[in-house]
């Protein structure tokens, strides 16, 4: 049996609430019950919202909840041309093509055509792309590309898929992948030679990640990572998932919620247990 590997992987677009404190708790904990080792990771590959000053605020507010981590730790901005090497492997297995569309262009398309596609499912990751750029010619991709216009890279998603896959939720047992529900998913943006999902696939992998642990927001992200994991040689970690905090009336907390800081709640004089009691984090569970 391997020995267990979490991490926590925030991204420095913000402060940390007392969600997150919750978060890195539950991988930390799942580590520790295991005998394990608990990473951090920063991901920050999405340089228009990432700082470094929140990095070091979140450095900062996880050390004063107890927490701590081997260094160095793993910082995605600077490993930018591993995924883009990942990511040219999928071009050369022919399954990725360029996409010229705008925002704009594709709620255009999906709002004009009654036959948008559609998959059980995919709802949870919101609409699927219509394919406008999947049927250009090699010659209208590569006159576009000479002309200077900005392109995404798509996954074709039915040639993506060959075999059916399954990964293991520690709570719920194994289940059936279904990255179907993504569509044409972009896995380079226009602005950045890769994206959330093609970074965290891999680094869990070259990290050794043995248990990903996060909230239930990113369970449908699952699919997609363990279609990017076969596709890719990377190895399948187990997956648990935990509930979101939310607020007194329901509602998910956000990192422009202000009032629920770790830094503002420290600020405020509350110890480093009472942050983690008001995140609805019990010590004996
Ligand atoms: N970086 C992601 C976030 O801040 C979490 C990544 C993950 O757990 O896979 O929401």
């Amino acid at each position: 049996m391997k020995q267990t590997i979490t991490r926590f992987a925030p991204s420095p677009t913000g402060l940390l609430h007392v969600g997150h404190a919750f978060s890195a708790m539950f991988a930390a904990d799942a580590a520790k019950r295991a005998g394990g080792d608990f990473l951090l990771r920063i991901e920050d590959i999405d340089h228009g919202r990432c700082h470094p000053q929140f990095e070091t605020a979140i450095l900062d507010d996880l050390k004063w909840l107890g927490l701590d981590w081997p260094e160095p730790v793993r910082r995605q901005s600077d490993h930018i041309a591993e995924y883009a090497d990942a990511l040219d492997r999928l071009d050369r297995l022919g399954l990725l093509y360029p996409c010229f569309c705008s925002r704009a262009e594709i709620r255009r398309e999906i709002a004009e055509s009654d036959r948008a596609p559609h998959i059980a499912g995919a709802d949870s990751v919101g609409p699927l792309y219509p394919g406008t750029c999947r049927n250009l010619s090699t010659e209208q991709r590569q006159s576009r590309i000479a002309n200077g216009e900005a392109y995404a890279l798509r996954l074709e998603m039915t040639a993506a898929i060959a075999e059916p896959l399954t990964w293991t939720d520690r709570d719920h047992g194994e289940t059936p992948a279904t990255p179907e529900i993504f569509g044409d998913v972009v896995l380079a943006r226009k602005d950045i030679p890769t994206c959330y999902h093609m970074a965290v696939s891999l680094d869990d992998h070259l990290q050794g990640v043995t248990l990903v642990t996060r909230g239930e927001d990113l369970r449908a992200a699952t699919h997609l990572h363990r279609l990017l994991q076969a596709l890719l040689g990377l190895d399948t970690p187990d997956y648990r998932f935990h509930a979101l905090v939310t607020s007194d009336d329901g509602v998910r907390l956000a990192k422009r919620d202000k009032s629920i800081t770790i830094a503002s709640l420290r600020d405020a004089g509350r110890t480093p247990g009472e942050v983690m009691a008001m995140a609805g984090w019990d010590d004996g569970s």
